[in-house]
């Protein structure tokens, strides 16, 4: 089979050593064997989001995580501050809203983030206000926020701060105790090298005090449940173990690699691919660059669809824009197993994509 270039921000590429162990014969999960290797799992995990927390993994995509997020800390009727500055954004308002709970939102212009003092304005209006969710890297436009300031301001008020990592975790920092993070998700096809299917949580002690008083209706993604029993190395229900062995591998592989050095490569290819970008004449779109993936505005007379589709027939993947951004950019993932050999090729074949769309490259 022709390699293919999988370029997306989720799912991106599963490094061999990862299939391979995804592999093995299934185990059982109430045996010391899989038991042991959950929780050497739990151990390095922490160190990927900086946390003393447990880390609760659940099978579901990222989406369930961020559900659990809303059901597991409110109350029908409660308010949260929203953060919308995308498709990501929008999803935390849309599940805020299913469940009853009122919707502050902050609009941010798409590639743009929120500034801290627009949340800390936001909080003081509504000390009503339980919880402000917000993205690490808001994926849809490749747009990194400034979760640390944010967190500077949340961490005076009795709201929790939840942060969907799910894109950015492992490739842009992100310290989830030292900045004052309550909740952290994260999800397996993107920075973690994964396939899709399993999706991560780590819950503060603050929020941990919320979640007591918390009435919306909760079951398979009932956290409590999960952190009873994952210092056992147990989960409540069947755990897909297979990507769980997966899992175990991309854990100690980025160990092995050291969580800094995994977080310089992103920022290192990322630079790379932003710096060929504009000599290529190209520019970025994003005001605020997340190193997880880069978002590409399209050039004046092109069709940011026949770009990707283009791509395509080249064998390199690539997304296109979401939302009002459709055909207007398009996105290059560099996370994860992704490297810089992949995008050097990406990038060669995005100029023949250009110059055969009729653009004048550089
Ligand atoms: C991928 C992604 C999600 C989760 O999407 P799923 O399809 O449910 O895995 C959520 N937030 C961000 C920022 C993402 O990049």
């Amino acid at each position: 089979m022709k390699k293919q270039y999988l370029l997306t921000p989720g799912p991106a590429p599963v490094p061999e050593e990862i299939m391979k162990a995804m592999s093995e014969p299934i185990i059982h999960h109430r045996t010391s064997q899989y038991r042991d290797i959950v929780w050497k799992i739990n151990q390095d995990i922490k160190k990927i989001f900086r946390t003393d927390a447990n880390v609760l993994t659940f099978t579901s995509s990222g989406t369930g995580a961020m559900e659990a997020s809303v059901t597991n800390t409110l109350s029908k009727g409660d308010t949260a501050i929203v953060v919308r500055g995308g498709k990501f954004g929008e999803r935390f308002s849309e599940i805020c809203r299913a469940f009853g709970v009122e919707v502050v939102p902050i609009d941010v212009e798409w590639g743009t983030r929120p500034h801290h003092a627009a949340i800390e304005k936001a909080l003081k209006e509504h000390p009503e206000a339980k919880a402000v969710f917000i993205q690490l890297c808001e994926t849809s436009t490749a747009t990194l926020y400034d979760v640390k300031s944010i967190g500077s301001v949340v961490k005076n008020t009795r709201a929790i701060l939840v942060v969907d990592a799910i894109s950015g975790l492992g490739a842009d920092e992100f310290f989830m105790d030292e900045w004052g993070v309550d909740i952290a998700i994260g999800g397996s096809q993107k920075g973690f090298m994964l396939p899709p299917g399993l999706a991560f949580l780590a819950v503060s002690g603050k929020a941990w005090k919320l979640a007591a008083a918390s009435k919306l209706p909760k079951f398979y993604f009932d956290l409590k449940r999960y952190e009873k029993v994952v210092t056992e190395g147990d989960s409540p229900w069947t755990p897909a173990i297979t990507l769980v062995l997966g899992l175990g591998k991309a854990v100690s592989m980025i160990l092995d690699e050291g969580v800094d050095k995994f977080v310089a490569r992103h920022a290192a290819d990322a630079a790379f691919v932003r710096q060929s970008l504009s000599g290529m004449g190209l520019e970025v779109f994003s005001k605020y660059p997340s190193d997880a993936l880069t978002a590409i505005k399209v050039p004046q007379g092109l069709d940011g669809k026949k770009i990707v589709d283009t791509m395509k027939t080249k064998s390199v993947i690539f997304a296109g824009g979401q939302g009002h951004l459709k055909g207007k950019i398009f996105r290059i993932a560099h996370m994860g197993a992704i490297t810089r050999e992949d995008l050097e090729h990406a990038l060669e074949k995005l100029k023949e994509t250009l110059a055969e769309l009729g653009h004048k490259v550089k």
